[in-house]
């Protein structure tokens, strides 16, 4: 998946994506082809439902952020902020212990503006789309003095190697844990399509991967492509799927 010479990435040459997620409910009185997004639903891909937070059949887990003053430390209990498997990445996020799949973390913290092209230099900032799938904002973690660990979680070189995946949920992203993960383990999300190419990656195949996970990134602004309008209409006429997202780091 990866292309050969561009084994190493440099860090700064690693821009910033953003990805969302939507969620596309109403299988039931929504036409298929209509794209209705909202994020005020959290799909369970156990129950194959849409809930408005965690599964209340216990099916998903959150574990919420430590308060901190700097990204650094606030990192969730059970994780460790450490040098990245990834050649030239710079930090990473490793799991001390195991998580179970379907656990969230987050939100992702940093600060709110609607600048496209800050969000683009940034390589920190998320994407978050209003209902219609426009750029609402973005959520820059930029500066570790305003925002979380989340920002550490690199994006995988492999598809093999991603184990997260980013939501959007009532205007928050999280992050969320794609299968059971061991301890010690890199923690890894796709950032996305656009981000991916401009690390010298080829696309993760996701209407492959995760028959019940749908994803839609999000990129830092026009880009609710029509690619991603097709994958969304694939995996609604496909069954089941929602959304999912990825994030990002640097
Ligand atoms: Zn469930």
């Amino acid at each position: 998946m990866i292309k050969s010479e561009k084994t190493s990435i440099n860090k700064k040459e690693y821009k910033y994506q953003r990805k969302k997620e939507s969620t596309n409910f109403g299988e039931r009185n929504i036409r298929p082809r209509k794209r209705v997004l909202s994020d005020n639903y959290l799909y369970c891909d156990n129950c194959n439902k849409y809930n408005d937070g965690l599964c209340p059949r216990g099916c998903q887990t959150y574990e919420a952020n430590h308060k901190a003053n700097h990204a650094k430390y606030t990192v969730s209990s059970g994780l460790k902020i450490m040098k990245s498997t990834i050649p030239g990445a710079g930090l990473g996020v490793f799991t001390m212990k195991e998580f179970a799949k379907n656990t969230f973390f987050g939100p992702y913290t940093g600060e709110r503006h609607r600048s496209a092209e800050r969000a683009n230099q940034s390589g920190y900032a998320w994407t978050i789309e209003d209902d219609a799938g426009s750029v609402y904002n973005y959520i820059d973690a930029s500066d570790p003095d305003r925002s979380n660990w989340l920002r550490y979680v690199n994006c995988p070189l492999g598809q093999n190697d991603e184990n997260l995946t980013a939501i959007q949920f009532n205007g928050e992203v999280y992050y969320r844990t794609l299968r059971d993960i061991k301890a010690g383990e890199e923690l890894f999300v796709y950032y996305g399509d656009e981000y991916a190419k401009a690390l010298g990656l080829d696309s993760f195949d996701h209407s492959i991967e995760n028959q019940t996970i749908v994803q839609s990134f999000l990129t830092p602004h026009s880009i609710v492509s029509s690619k991603t309008e097709q994958k969304q209409q694939q995996t609604t006429s496909a069954k089941k799927q929602k959304t999912v997202k990825r994030d990002t780091i640097g």
